[in-house]
């Protein structure tokens, strides 16, 4: 593994100031294997090598830290920075509806991604249209409906055997069908053809002309490898988008297709699909995809990593100013901090998951749902300093611009406010006890 095979490299350099060149460029090797084996494309790999040695040239040998880890650190950095940093948000309509386009090669997997937006926004109490403008293929439009029968949303597609053929027509209508129906989001299933084809292009860009959508989405196929540098690039040219979703994660690739990708278009790529079910869904993390690309060797360094960001002093000092308060000026920006927190517990269960003698602990904290933590921090985002500190003040007319604010329904802050409220019974019960804030322990 590229953790194993830099810490060979590294062997006799403890005690150096700095990194020296000859142990830059030996990095260098080592991590260039690790991202071709991993697919990446080879320019993307020639540019992102060029940018790690600029900063292990710069970089101190670090006290904490072996030079391997050190490295391993500037490379994982570098790699999630790429990848996109924080995850972007799907950007929804002043005015509905939402328009999302879905554009990618055949077999990419966007029938299957609009069923599975369309299942998702529902459950944050969207009400989405699915469109069929792939008419390309006889059973396309079938499968869309079924698609979105299975995720229980409605669907727009022409009548079969009506004279169909126009798919600019039939998305252009369906906008128009949205507004009339008032469905809030309306989610533009296309064609694709296996290979990059010109007619199938511009048949796209018609469609998009014809519905000026908020979000392009390209799907690709993480299997796709070296070819992702061409498809993202004829899309970017072609098309044009916004935003990027990465489909069939769920199979062996090693994710290099993401790197070359978000390193050729600069787009962010917001979601992961995992699986065939509708559900096998879920926000991009950097994070994750970083640690895949470099592979499973790299995971004890990421979890050290993980638990100096869990830092105890955290929990401490949250204990302590509960136990000093009685609880009481416990506000939701404690609360989202410690959600945080107990995200990061849960990325790091899943990293434990994989080592032996760790279920266990694993157990205790993956029932954390990661899409309500985002929910919940986009929420209290859009509250204002003083809603956060005392949420007593939030009456109707807040509710209503919190929830307008993060793309959620009223009811979802009423449920988060009434969470809070809870948690800082508990919190000032606890405090009173002398107790610990109930977050599950890591071991030390
Ligand atoms: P489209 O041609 O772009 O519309 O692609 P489809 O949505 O029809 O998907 C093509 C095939 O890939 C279908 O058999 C899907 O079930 C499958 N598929 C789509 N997304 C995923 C995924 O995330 N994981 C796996 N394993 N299969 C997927
Ligand atoms: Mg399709």
């Amino acid at each position: 593994t590229l953790s194993d095979r830099l810490a060979a490299t590294f062997k006799n350099l403890r005690g150096k100031g700095r990194l020296s060149e000859a142990d830059i460029d030996a990095t260098a090797r080592e991590i260039r294997i690790a991202l071709l084996e991993a697919d990446v494309a080879l320019p993307v790999v020639r540019a992102f090598i060029k940018q790690v040695k600029e900063r292990a040239a710069g970089a101190e040998v670090s006290q904490a830290l072996n030079p391997a880890q050190q490295v391993i650190k500037i490379v994982n950095e570098e790699l999630v920075g790429i990848l996109g940093g924080e995850t972007r948000r799907l950007r929804f309509a002043k005015q509905p509806p939402t328009v999302i386009m879905l554009a990618g090669l055949q077999g990419s997997g966007k029938t299957t991604l609009a069923g599975k937006l369309g299942l998702w926004l529902k459950g944050q109490g969207h009400s989405p249209l699915l469109v069929a403008a792939d008419l390309q293929r006889p059973n396309a439009v079938t499968q869309l409906s079924v698609v979105a029968e299975r995720a229980g949303v409605a669907v727009y597609a022409p009548e079969p055997g009506n004279g169909v053929g126009d798919p600019v027509k039939v998305a252009k209508d369906s906008i128009e069908y949205a507004r009339a129906k008032q469905f809030d989001v309306v989610v533009v299933d296309t064609a694709g053809r296996l290979g990059i084809d010109q007619e199938l292009m511009q048949q796209a860009a018609d469609i998009r002309d014809a519905v000026s959508p908020d979000e392009v989405l390209f799907v690709v196929d993480a299997m796709i490898g070296q070819d992702a540098v061409n498809t993202a690039e004829a899309f970017r040219d072609g098309v044009g988008f916004d935003g990027v979703v990465l489909s069939k994660l769920d199979g062996d690739a090693r994710g290099g297709a993401a790197l070359s990708i978000a390193h050729v278009t600069g787009r962010q790529i917001m979601f992961a699909s995992n699986g065939e079910k509708l559900d096998e869904f879920d926000a991009f993390h950097p994070d994750r995809m970083a640690s895949r690309i470099l592979g499973m060797g790299d995971m004890m360094s990421l979890i050290e990593k993980a638990e100096q960001t869990f830092s105890q002093e955290e929990a401490a000092q949250m204990a302590s100013k509960l136990a000093s308060s009685k609880g009481k000026d416990f506000t939701l920006d404690d609360f989202l901090a410690q959600m945080e927190q107990v995200r990061k517990m849960g990325s790091i269960s899943k990293l434990l998951g994989m080592l032996p003698g760790m279920g266990q602990i694993k157990d205790q904290i993956n029932n954390i749902d990661e899409r309500d933590v985002d929910r919940t921090a986009a929420i209290i985002k859009s509250m204002t300093p003083g809603e956060r500190q005392e949420p007593t003040i939030i009456n109707g007319s807040r509710r209503a611009r919190i929830a307008k604010g993060s793309g959620v329904d009223v009811s979802a802050v009423k449920g988060l406010v009434e969470r809070f409220f809870e948690a800082r019974k508990m919190m000032s019960r606890m405090a009173q006890g002398g107790g610990m804030p109930g977050m599950p322990g890591m071991p030390g």
